[in-house]
């Protein structure tokens, strides 16, 4: 049998050290090594990547497809090296139900005073919290694909109110008012107690949580960031938390990942700070997704994961 012969590549985690085994016992036919094991660049075919280096797509002049371990290619777009073919990701329904319940926990968190709760605890103090019902507090989510709709409909059956933004309305869902455009974005953003963006890195939504849609949101609202760091002016947030309206922040990705230690965000008594870990994709989906695009590939077949380079998304 001649296997497949591929490529890992990233600057920040081993692929092969996560990946390897998944894919020795799924995709035998497959040959993914990393770049100090390549005997032969001219004969790759499709590279496996998170987070590729500048310059990593060069030694490799026969790659028919690049491969993103997870539902975002804004890492890979990025790579001024990178040839024009076919940019494929993952999309894995089990990964938008973790996302969800990630939402539905950050809301929880926030709507139900879980900081206060665990100060009165430690503090052996009884003490009743009010909360309003949720029929009466609206959650919008930026990003109405794979994962918001998923948010959205565990939102929906705990009786928030969910309002939504995307490009365009394909993917409006029953009890959910849909808007697009930059119109459609401020009814959004000056309604929602509860903001979440689950919008793909873009030019388009590259620095779209900033100052200016800041200053437009209820006063005391919650940001619920899951998208990229890229989407979020960091000082225009911390400056909305001291001055308002922002009343709280749940972050999962940033500006730089590791968080730096010396961060702000780290010990600021307004932010949850989790680390890059709201919604994976199960390694089996990643790996045969991946796996089934790679044969795809060399039976001259359309890829099912090609993302449209021109939407970049
Ligand atoms: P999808 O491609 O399924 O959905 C993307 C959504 O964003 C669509 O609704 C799309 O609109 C909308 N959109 C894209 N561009 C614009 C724009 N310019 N203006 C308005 N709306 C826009 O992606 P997923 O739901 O699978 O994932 C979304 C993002 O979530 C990922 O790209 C990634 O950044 C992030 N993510 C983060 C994870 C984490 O652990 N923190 C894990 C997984 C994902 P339309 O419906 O019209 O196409």
């Amino acid at each position: 049998m001649t296997r497949i012969p591929g490529v890992y590549l990233s600057r920040s985690i081993d692929l092969e050290a996560i990946f390897g085994e998944t894919f020795a016992r799924l995709a035998p036919d497959l040959d993914l090594r990393a770049p100090d094991r390549i005997e032969d660049p001219g004969a790759v075919r499709f590279a496996v990547c998170w987070e590729p280096a500048d310059d990593a797509f060069l030694p490799y002049p026969a790659l028919g497809m690049v491969a993103s371990i997870a539902a975002g290619i804004d890492g890979i777009v990025a790579a001024s090296s990178l040839p024009d073919v076919p940019v494929t990701r993952v999309r894995d329904p089990e990964q938008a139900k973790i996302m969800a319940g990630h939402v539905v926990w950050n809301v929880l968190w926030w709507h139900r005073r879980f900081r206060e709760r665990l100060a009165h605890q430690a503090a052996r103090r009884w003490e009743r919290l009010s909360h309003h019902a949720p029929s009466t507090v609206t959650v919008g989510i930026l990003g109405f694909g794979l994962m918001g709709r998923a948010s959205a409909e565990a939102l929906l059956a705990l009786g928030f109110r969910v309002i939504g933004w995307a490009r365009t309305t394909s993917g409006a869902i029953d009890g959910v008012r849909l808007e697009t455009g930059a119109e459609g974005l401020e009814r959004v953003v000056g309604e929602a107690d509860f903001l979440v963006n689950l919008l793909p890195l873009t030019a388009q939504t590259r620095g779209l949580l900033s100052a200016d849609l800041f200053a437009r949101m209820p006063q005391g609202a919650v940001l619920i960031q899951v998208g990229r760091g890229a989407h979020l002016d960091e000082a225009a947030l911390l400056a909305a938390l001291e001055t308002g309206p922002i009343g709280g922040a749940s972050l999962d990705v940033f500006a730089v990942e590791p968080l730096p230690s010396d961060h702000p965000f780290w010990t600021h008594p307004k932010v949850l700070v989790t680390s890059h870990d709201a919604a994976e994709a199960g390694f089996e989906t990643i790996v045969g997704s991946i796996a089934e695009d790679a044969r795809r590939l060399v039976a001259g077949l359309p890829l099912l994961g090609a993302v449209p380079r021109d939407r970049g998304y």
